[in-house]
């Protein structure tokens, strides 16, 4: 059980990492929410895992692409929860396009979101976890840490560098109570997803159930999308005891992407 534990999810106010909140919040865990989105839902959010769960619960919007509001954020956390203890590294973005036509700014706010950010929660994290000498660091890369896709170049670099980063961390930590592992879903049904969803959609004059077909048919072989709750439950398994000696691992739930 992760009671008296707080969970900081970063992008949590939609997708996978608001599944995985709601993961930790049913282990016992107080959720710190981060993300974007309008003030009255994300209120509503947390009335729901407070009331749902009993635990307690906090929201910072810091924007991940700013090294100066996550410290702000962690600040936060240290002062309204005494520090995190289940770090979950998930906000990220997704941009398609051929390298010779990827703008530029999108290349660097995908390296900062989805793989520089990991670096800041990390280091001003870890004082506090060393203290308590207990830890648990979840970063959410995705099966493109592990193989590519065409159209994907920052996505892909920032997130084989998210697998490189959460094995350096294991190894910093591993004489320690704290662990560090990636998971690396497949194609999940977020609004993320859905975009390219969309875009297929468009490009191929396919409604959105065909579109979604011919998008898992491509890569994933079971043809069903992984769904936020079974995420949430693996990062609850790494939280567990049962975890204490997993470290640096890169885990999928892909539906066999990567087996192939
Ligand atoms: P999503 O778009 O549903 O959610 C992204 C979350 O990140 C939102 O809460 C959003 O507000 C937040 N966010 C975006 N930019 C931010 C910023 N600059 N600062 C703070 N928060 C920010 O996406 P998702 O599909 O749930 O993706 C979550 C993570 O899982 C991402 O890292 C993504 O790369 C990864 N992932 C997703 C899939 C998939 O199929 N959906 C597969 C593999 C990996």
């Amino acid at each position: 059980t992760l009671k008296d534990k707080t969970a900081l999810v970063t992008g949590s106010t939609s997708g996978i990492g608001l599944g995985i909140a709601r993961s930790l919040a049913a282990a016992g865990a107080n959720i710190m929410l981060n993300g974007f989105g309008e003030l009255e839902q994300i209120n509503a959010i947390r009335a729901d895992l407070e009331k749902e769960f009993g635990v307690k619960t906090a929201y910072h919007n810091a924007d991940m692409s700013q090294a100066a509001q996550i410290a702000a954020m962690m600040e936060v956390a240290m002062q309204e929860f005494g520090g995190v203890d289940v770090l979950v590294n998930n906000a990220g973005i997704q941009h398609v396009a051929n390298i010779e036509d990827f703008p530029v700014e999108k290349w660097d706010a995908i390296i900062a979101i989805n793989l520089t950010s990991a670096f800041h929660t990390t280091r001003l994290a870890l004082p506090s976890m060393k203290a308590k000498n207990w830890g648990r660091i979840i970063n959410l890369a995705s099966v493109h840490g592990l193989v590519a896709s065409a159209q994907k170049s920052a996505y892909v670099a920032a997130k084989h560098g998210l697998v490189g980063f959460t094995k350096t961390t294991a190894l910093e930590t591993a004489h320690t109570g704290i662990t560090c592992n990636a998971i690396c879903p497949g194609w999940v049904l977020t609004p993320l997803v859905q975009k390219q969803v969309d875009a297929r959609a468009l490009a191929e004059g396919l409604s959105n159930e065909d579109a979604k077909k011919s998008l898992l048919a491509e890569k994933q072989p079971s043809g069903e999308f992984v769904t936020p709750e079974q995420l949430g439950a693996l990062a609850v398994f790494f939280c567990s005891e049962a975890g204490n000696q997993i470290r640096g691992v890169a885990w999928n739930m892909d539906g066999g992407w990567v087996a192939q």
